[in-house]
């Protein structure tokens, strides 16, 4: 088994309904156990040109995973999960119902395009560390140190 860190996002539709399903959804995939989330919580949107207060907001949550599905196995089945939501890619960091990243798959790295891990930006989204560190507080981001640091630092920048 494999731990994993998948963190969740959605800013249309009915976000908490999406989150609850998509937690389901992970809970059901083969070769998968003990999926564990954090409690939601809301985040103002994130663009391309920086937050954006006018974009409907978001709920976000983390869910610690523990899968025996190999990490590119497990993106897919998520990105499945997307699809069954009704995700459309129309642009980068656009408003969408369903987003769900791998932000860490046990001691994994790697800098492909397609599968980046850990998660390039997982280090400085508030909306990824506050429920990460709830649902673990002893967890530890690869390079950055503890998740709980980085999370308490972001909140004292109010981020
Ligand atoms: P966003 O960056 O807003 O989450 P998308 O969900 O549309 O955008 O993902 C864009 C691309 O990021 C996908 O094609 C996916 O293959 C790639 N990607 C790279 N690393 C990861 C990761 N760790 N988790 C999820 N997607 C990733
Ligand atoms: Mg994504």
């Amino acid at each position: 088994m494999s731990r994993a860190v998948v963190a969740l996002g959605a800013n249309l539709g009915d976000t908490a309904s999406t989150l609850a399903e998509a937690v389901a959804e992970i809970r059901a995939l083969p070769l998968t156990r003990r999926v564990v989330c954090s409690d939601p919580i809301e985040s103002v949107a994130i663009t391309a040109s920086g937050p954006d207060p006018s974009k409907p907001g978001y709920l976000n949550a983390v869910a610690l995973v523990e899968t025996q599905l190999a990490p590119t196995v497990l993106l897919r089945a998520l990105n499945d999960i997307e699809a069954r939501h009704g995700r459309v890619r129309l642009e980068r960091w656009g408003d969408r119902t369903l987003d769900l990243d791998l932000i860490v798959y046990g001691g994994v790295t790697s800098d492909d395009p397609r599968l980046t891990l850990p998660h390039p930006r997982a280090h400085e989204r508030g909306f990824v560390l506050v429920p990460w560190a709830q649902a673990d507080p002893g967890a530890q981001l690869v390079g950055h140190g503890r998740v709980a640091d980085l999370a308490a630092r972001l909140l004292g920048e109010g981020r």
